[in-house]
């Protein structure tokens, strides 16, 4: 390990390798600092995406996919279901822990140096400037200098408040997940499935995501307006004995997503912030590899700019938080809204929205139809949703 690079990123998720990917290929000297022991592992996630946002960034390489998606059954709180093909796009099921290692191979082909078991505790912050950070790397603490430290340390990061960005999350827009991999599952391998519901996941939803012919990811969030007086495992283990009460449980891991608006500012002197750290998951699905990317992917281009100016101020930093802002920001924003709209329906208006919409023929479905389905049902959803759009 040199004590100085141009440009340190903190975490090895996709976020981390591709702000180390973009930084390197635009010359910067680069290095990741990861925590855990291995890049990958462990895996907290339900590893669901979109082939058209996975595209954006990489050649798509078979190994890294589980499962091929082209339909979505939506299951009401009475149990009604829904049926969807996608219409002209797909969806993967990733094996994150092999999708998440090649990410940051190619980062270091790139000429990434990757670090793992290293645990970075602080940072040097000179004058009000970040220029590096406090590692333990495999038992020996070091102190590591940079132009810019990239924070891509997830949901729990504590990079951005250590620089003094506001970080924290409000408790309703943190969802808590539980989540168990099974073995010897029934199911149809091109389906995912959502069940919705006080009963299921009170301000989230439940997810079964085939991984295979006879395992799933089969897990469960719910907003953190619940979480003191519900337990997901509880929610989720009552799901799976009367669901799935013969498969084996091969993993079981908790976690949180920050389904909360973007961080306005996620800059400060010598600091960007990506990915989870920056707060830019999809607030209406829950859904955050691809934005990772692509914060890291801006991040990384960014810091790599800044190098090649000598200029890692936060004035020309802001140049990040502009082009996030106009590439997902404002969508995310849009999101963020509609997700409160969608988190205020009951169980009665779930089911009403259900079995307008299971009277459409199956081959109808597309999201116009759904949503004048809904809107039949519950009128109301029109003055909110133009609300969302209209931006009041
Ligand atoms: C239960 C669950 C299900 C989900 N399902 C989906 C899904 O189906 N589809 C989807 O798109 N998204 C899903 N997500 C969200 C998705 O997993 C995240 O948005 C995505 O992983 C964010 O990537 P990241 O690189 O920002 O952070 P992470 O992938 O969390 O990576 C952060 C890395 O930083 C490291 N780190 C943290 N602190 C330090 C430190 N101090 N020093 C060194 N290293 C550190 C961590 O070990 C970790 O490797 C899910 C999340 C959860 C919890």
């Amino acid at each position: 390990m040199k004590n100085r690079y141009d440009v340190i990123v903190v975490g090895g998720g996709p976020a981390g390798s591709m702000a180390a990917l973009k930084a390197a290929e635009g010359g910067a000297s680069v290095c990741i600092m990861e925590k855990d022991r291995d890049i990958g592992y462990p895996v907290r996630c339900g590893e669901a995406i979109g082939e058209l946002g996975l595209k954006q960034f990489v050649d798509i390489r078979p190994n890294w996919i589980a499962a091929t998606i082209t339909e979505f059954r939506l299951i009401s709180p009475n149990g009604t279901k829904i049926d969807t093909e996608f219409s002209g796009q797909k969806g993967f099921i990733l094996h994150r822990r092999i999708f998440d290692y090649d990410l940051c191979t190619m980062a270091a082909d790139a000429g990434a140096d990757v670090f793992t078991k290293a645990y970075v505790n602080g940072l040097i912050i000179e004058n009000d400037i970040v220029c590096g950070i406090k590692v333990n790397h495999l038992g020996d603490q070091k102190n590591i200098y940079s132009k810019i430290v990239i924070a891509a340390d997830g949901l729990e990061s504590r990079v951005g408040r250590w620089a003094g960005l506001r970080t924290q999350i409000r408790m309703k827009d943190m969802e808590s997940c539980m989540q168990y991999t099974v073995a010897n599952v029934p199911l149809k391998e091109n389906r995912i499935d959502f069940y919705v519901g006080q009963e299921y996941a009170p301000g989230g939803y439940l997810w079964v995501f085939p991984k295979g012919p006879t395992t799933a990811n089969i897990g469960m969030g719910i907003s953190g307006a619940y979480s003191k007086d519900v337990n997901p495992k509880k929610l989720l283990d009552k799901f799976m004995e009367k669901n799935y009460p013969d498969v084996s449980i091969l993993t079981s891991m908790c976690g949180g997503v920050p389904c909360a608006k973007p961080m306005k500012d996620a800059v400060r002197n010598g600091v960007i912030l990506v990915g989870d750290a920056g707060h830019q998951v999809n607030p209406m699905t829950g859904g955050g590899i691809v934005s990772a990317m692509k914060g890291g992917s801006i991040g990384g281009t960014v810091a790599a700019e800044s190098i090649k100016k000598s200029d890692y101020s936060k004035s020309f930093l802001d140049k990040y938080n502009s082009i996030l802002k106009k590439d997902f920001g404002d969508t995310h924003n849009r999101f963020y809204k509609i997700k409160e709209v969608i988190s205020a329906l009951t169980d009665d208006d779930l089911d009403g929205i259900a079995k307008k919409v299971s009277k459409i023929p199956e081959g109808d479905r597309t999201l116009t139809q759904i949503f004048k389905a809904c809107v039949m049902k519950k009128p109301s959803l029109i003055f909110d949703v133009v609300k969302v759009f209209a931006g009041v």
